[in-house]
């Protein structure tokens, strides 16, 4: 039996933390734009569940260490929870509430048939052996035992987790029923039920939100395009790859060593095989450096954050000067970073993160239904499919930004809020 502890709604000072205290607040004025139904609305303003767990890992030298994880689970009406892990220093409980809630929007905005929910564990994966990583997610695994499963909760990669993380997390569930259960997480290897094209997906993703943007503001993409990209792990060097296939010159790049800049355009691929081999861009050859905030706030005509949250602050914001801010990382943007954007929204087209980023958890959904039905498809079939997605979503926020004239971050929160709200309306209350 799991040893978690449930929070209970007595202590709830992460509902105080300012990344949830952010979110909610957003979330409060979509309600009053919508008059939301206000039984509905007190639901939604909190997650269903909230998990901390305290995980102990024998570290190499042999030493027990307790580090803190998570998982809240935000909403399910409309299916199973559903949301990355992720592994990180600052990860809090408060953070991973507002993560969880932009998850059940994400989902809904989507059409996926599924609800919100995050974890993390509060740690730095980059300074953990492989033995103590894969120890403290069958510990954290095993803790969550009986909150997670295909039909209940099903986690994915995020910051600091990948496909193996995933692999493991399968193994210890399947550990713990006694069979083989591949479907309790999505961004799992091919090997063992993954699906082809989700480890591209987010970036893809972005790539798509980017490219019908740009057919909108009549922007032809091709070399005279320039893209600056903050964050070079899996959705910074996926958007990076198809934004640069389709011609668009990359001039800056950044991640934790620094900015880099070539205004004659980055080659993606020696970049992508400088990180893999050093471990990230510190003394790329193939760029100039620059400041991290040279990187959002560069001339290039497209701006993509795939890195932490709370990146775009206000002074950022004031300093903008691209034409398309497409939001590759979840919360990329502070609230009075926001209140920026909001007033120079005829200079700078925003697309929000939970339209932007949402092509993982779109192909996680595709690797869900693949191995329910034990048939599997092409990669041609699945980036088609993705896009397809993609761009149905962004057609629909743009016609309510359009039409209702809201920005277009709350254009996407209002379209996914009423659908949540109209499924709980039909499923009632119990008891
Ligand atoms: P990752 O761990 O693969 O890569 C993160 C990158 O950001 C690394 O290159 C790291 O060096 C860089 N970075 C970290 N802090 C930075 C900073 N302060 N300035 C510049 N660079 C910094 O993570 P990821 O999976 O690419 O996720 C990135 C963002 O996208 C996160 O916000 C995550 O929640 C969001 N997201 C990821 C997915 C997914 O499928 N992986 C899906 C949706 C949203």
């Amino acid at each position: 039996m799991a040893r978690t502890k449930l929070c209970t709604y007595m202590d709830m000072d992460f509902l105080k933390e300012p990344h949830y205290t952010a979110v909610q607040e957003q979330f409060d004025e979509v309600a009053e734009l919508m008059k939301l139904d206000q039984n509905i609305r007190v639901r939604l303003r909190v997650p269903d569940r909230a998990f901390i767990i305290h995980v102990p890992i024998r570290m190499e030298d042999n030493i027990v260490r307790v580090v803190q994880g998570f998982r809240v689970q935000h909403n399910d009406t409309l299916g199973p929870f559903k949301g990355g892990i992720r592994y990180a220093p600052d990860v809090n409980l408060g953070e991973v509430a507002s993560m969880a809630m932009l998850m059940t929007w994400k989902c809904a905005l989507m059409g996926l048939p599924l609800g919100g929910a995050k974890g993390g564990i509060c740690v730095d994966p980059t300074k953990m052996s492989r033995l103590e990583l894969q120890r403290m997610t069958r510990r954290y695994t095993s803790e969550l035992v009986s909150m997670i499963g295909p039909n209940q909760d099903i986690p994915a990669p995020d910051m600091g987790t990948n496909e193996q993380t995933m692999a493991w997390i399968m193994d210890t569930y399947s550990q713990a029923k006694g069979y083989a259960v591949h479907g309790v997480v999505t961004g799992k290897p091919i090997s063992i039920g993954g699906s082809l094209g989700r480890t591209e997906a987010t970036g893809r993703g972005v790539a798509y939100t980017v490219m019908e943007a740009a057919k909108y503001l009549e922007i032809p993409l091709g070399d005279a395009v320039s893209v600056a990209i903050q964050g070079f792990g899996n959705v910074g060097t996926h958007a990076a790859v198809k934004l640069s296939k389709i011609g668009c010159r990359i001039t800056h790049l950044s991640d934790v060593s620094g900015g880099y800049l070539n205004p004659k355009g980055i080659d993606i691929e020696l970049a992508m095989n400088y990180a893999k081999e050093h471990g990230n861009l510190k003394g790329f050859p193939g760029a100039d450096t620059c400041s991290q905030i040279d990187v959002l706030t560069a001339n290039a005509d497209i701006v993509i954050p795939a890195a932490t949250a709370s990146q775009i602050t206000k002074e950022v914001a004031e300093k903008m000067r691209c034409r398309i801010l497409a939001e590759g990382a979840n919360n990329p943007t502070t609230p009075e970073g926001d209140q920026i954007l909001r007033e120079r929204q005829n200079e700078i087209f925003v697309i929000p993160d939970i339209l932007a980023n949402a092509g993982g958890v779109t192909v996680s959904y595709f690797e869900w239904v693949q191995g329910l039905q034990n048939f599997f498809w092409s990669s041609k079939e699945v980036n088609r499919e993705l896009a397809k997605i993609m761009t149905k979503a962004f057609q629909e926020v743009l016609t309510f930004h359009k039409e209702r004239k809201v920005y277009m971050r709350i254009a996407a929160q209002m379209l996914a809020v009423n659908r949540v709200a109209t499924a709980m309306l039909a499923r009632g209350l119990y008891p």
